[in-house]
């Protein structure tokens, strides 16, 4: 599931193939719970419109457009956004790939899967929205509306400080990885990143959020910038469907710690990572470094 770092590297790579340019034509697949804002709909509003920015609120991208309305995008489990004309393997299914010749695998046509394909009066590359499993989301927020998926998040986890994740943790009985995947108390962390963190600062993801200290929270807080910023830099994880705008793969994949390496030595001390599972996710720590 794309997390902060593979949301922010998509705003990236994506904000130059629409931002400032005039929308000429809406396709969509048909009505789904893809669809928030009614395909229909979609297609009459954007039409002559043009995006003035691309934010990334959380693990949402919000694009201010020129009437005041916003456009939103979430790219749930599977979603890929990306420019028309690029090429990734990742984009065909695995038994497509295996039909296909080596240099033939890399072209991608709109398929059944890509449900909003935005056609710009430039003539240039479509932007392209595509989800094999639809938990993707397009919302149109008319001008002044606010949505509940926004107003709810807490502070973006780039910036998230000691201090805060402190005075939340105070309340919480919950383990602490709980809490760091609680949207609503730190927006954008995710399951790689909130292990990788708690990996670096020495604690235990089952650890009682109540019982970290205050020095503990800040190296917290810390760290997760530390790890978010680092997969930023490489591309993301390219992991499951994930891919980048460009079809290039991120590789922060390779430089996990902990992250689903159960029963690989740990870096750090040679222990064997251990898996835990935690509400409906998996954790996973260094049973030596992490107490
Ligand atoms: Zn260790």
């Amino acid at each position: 599931m794309p997390e902060l770092p593979e949301v922010e590297v998509t705003r990236e790579r994506i904000a130059p193939a629409l931002v400032g340019r005039r929308i000429a034509a809406v396709h969509t697949t048909r009505t789904s719970y893809f669809f928030l804002t009614p395909p229909e709909r979609l297609r009459e509003r954007l039409c002559g419109r043009r995006a003035l920015d691309l934010e990334r609120v959380g693990k949402y991208l919000v694009a201010p457009l020129d009437d005041g309305r916003r456009l939103v995008l979430h790219l749930g489990m599977t979603g890929q956004l990306f420019a028309e004309g690029v090429s990734s393997v990742r984009l065909l299914s695995a038994t497509v790939r295996a039909a296909l010749a080596p240099e033939e695998q890399r072209a991608f046509a709109p398929d059944a899967h890509t449900h909003l394909r935005l056609a710009f009066e430039d003539r240039g590359p479509a932007l392209i929205f595509r989800d094999v499993r639809k938990f993707g989301k397009v919302l149109l927020l008319e001008p002044g509306e606010k949505t509940v998926r926004l107003e709810r998040l807490g502070v973006d986890a780039l910036r998230a400080s000691g201090a805060e994740l402190y005075a939340a943790a105070r309340k919480r009985t919950a383990p602490i990885k709980n809490l760091l995947l609680d949207q609503s108390v730190i927006a954008g962390a995710g399951n790689i990143y909130a292990d990788e963190a708690l990996f670096l600062t020495g604690v235990r993801p089952t650890r009682g959020a109540r019982r970290l200290t205050r020095r503990q929270c800040d190296a917290l807080a810390t760290a997760l910038q530390r790890v978010l910023r680092r997969s930023i830099e490489t591309g993301g994880s390219s992991i499951s469907d994930y891919v980048a705008p460009d079809g290039r793969d991120g590789a922060y994949q390779d430089e996990r710690r902990v992250y689903a390496r159960e029963g690989q030595p740990c870096h750090a001390c040679g222990t064997q990572i251990r898996r835990v599972v935690i509400g409906q996710r998996s954790a996973h720590y260094c049973p030596r470094c992490q107490a």
